[in-house]
């Protein structure tokens, strides 16, 4: 039987809603998107529930829906998969979370949660060694942080003896206090693994404060990075692989430590390319390119690209560099496709979820979906944005746990039910 390939496309935050700026329309329908349209005019469209309607998904619990698995069963919360993502070994015990390094002024309130987007990562390597170095003295191995990209990091507390049940120390929101991390349940795991949390707060803070980066950092007009919030305890996640769920041997190319640590739960082989950093000024070109290479190459019958840059510009308010980066993906696909026999190739572009730029956060709203194949009968949906995919779209009803068995189905590596 004839098989194809696969090419999953997951625009972060994508989906939006009216912006006044934007004469009421969002930045899919104002950017330039030929080659988007071009696949929507020959392949079926839609609005789509990534986990259900109402629900706003984390970009964690998002992705394992769109790989196929239900994020209730799976998931145990982000930080686990945030150190997969960094190449940190977790023993089952371990408890990780996700850190931002961030700025607050001298009452611990927020100024910034990600130290204005501005670190760099040597200087983000060099402040979180001169954290570690202070924790060595008072946790030995057991507690360390890892700087991964920009402001983001990893804290990892090695078990057993600790918990992923306590709160995080991340308020979400600028002009709040840090908040104290709390234990969530009555274990003695979950008040000492909350203890040492707080104590990590005051190390970094004590650490951070004064330390030469940000002295420099002061003087060149930057927020200083002067403290660590975490958030998003976890402990590793026990999936069955997508090779053997689906029958999919799948890789997925990401900039971002989360995502591609989701993908490696899963079972996915991780890729990155140059220019994917998971930032509003990635480049595309090289990773259509590996795209390219691993589905025609290196024999993956599907390809996740996730391009992080919708969202990244979307929580800072800003859309029209979300346009600006939905047109930069265009372009590069445009290239992609001049190069791939697409009566070959399936190509599935989405979103994990809405992160509209007028909120700065996710919501639940229903995300665009287009479903390009050679076999595909079309509706008569001819632009890849929410108001196009609602209106003519034929695919309806859809769910983000849907995706990879409809993607299955179409490239023929179904199973069947039944005989
Ligand atoms: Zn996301
Ligand atoms: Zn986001």
């Amino acid at each position: 039987m004839k098989t194809y390939k696969a090419l999953m496309i997951i625009l972060d935050g994508c989906g939006d809603r009216k912006i006044p700026s934007l004469a009421g329309r969002t930045p899919l329908e104002v950017a330039r998107t030929p080659n988007l349209d071009s696949l929507a005019e020959k392949g079926m469209c839609g609005l789509m529930y990534v986990i259900a309607p109402g629900i706003p998904p984390g970009s964690d619990t998002a992705h394992l829906a769109l790989f196929g698995y239900d994020p209730y069963e799976t998931y145990t919360g982000r930080g686990a998969f945030e150190a997969l993502g960094a190449n940190i070994e977790l023993s089952p015990h371990d408890v990780a979370f996700r850190a931002n390094f961030a700025t607050v002024d001298e009452n611990w309130k927020i100024i910034d949660r990600r130290a204005g987007r501005t670190l760099t990562d040597e200087e983000g390597r060099e402040l979180a060694e001169a954290v570690n170095s202070e924790l060595k003295k008072v946790f030995g191995d057991k507690v360390f942080l890892v700087h991964t990209v920009e402001h983001r990091g990893v804290l990892v507390i090695r078990g057993p003896g600790v918990s992923r049940h306590v709160s995080n120390t991340d308020p979400h929101e600028i002009g709040v206090r840090v908040e104290k991390c709390v234990p969530l349940d009555d274990s003695p795991e979950a008040k000492r693994t909350a203890e040492i949390v707080n104590k990590f707060t005051e190390i970094s803070y004590k650490v951070l404060k004064d330390h030469p980066v940000n002295k420099r950092r002061v003087k060149e007009g930057k927020l200083p990075a002067n403290i660590v919030l975490v958030r998003g305890a976890g402990t590793l996640p026990r999936i069955e692989p997508i090779g053997k769920v689906y029958g999919l041997k799948a890789a997925c190319i990401a900039g971002v430590a989360l995502i591609k640590g989701v993908a490696k739960a899963v079972g996915m082989d991780v890729y990155t390319a140059p220019g994917l950093r998971g930032t509003a000024q990635d480049t595309y070109d090289a990773a259509f390119d590996l795209a390219r290479e691993l589905l025609f190459e290196k024999g993956y019958d599907l390809v996740v690209l996730h391009v992080k840059g919708t969202d990244a510009a979307s929580h800072d308010f800003n859309p029209e560099l979300k346009i600006k980066v939905i047109e930069e993906v265009d372009k590069a696909l445009g290239k992609f496709l001049e190069k791939v026999d697409l009566s070959q190739l399936y190509i599935v572009v989405t979103a994990d979820h809405a992160t509209p730029c007028m909120i700065g956060d996710h919501r639940g709203d229903p995300v665009p979906l287009l479903f390009y194949g050679p076999d595909i009968v079309p509706d008569s949906a001819k632009r890849f944005c929410e108001r196009e995919c609602a209106e003519k779209g034929a695919l309806k009803g859809l769910r983000g746990r849907d995706l990879i068995p409809m993607i299955a189905n179409y490239i023929n590596k179904c199973k069947k039910f039944g005989e």
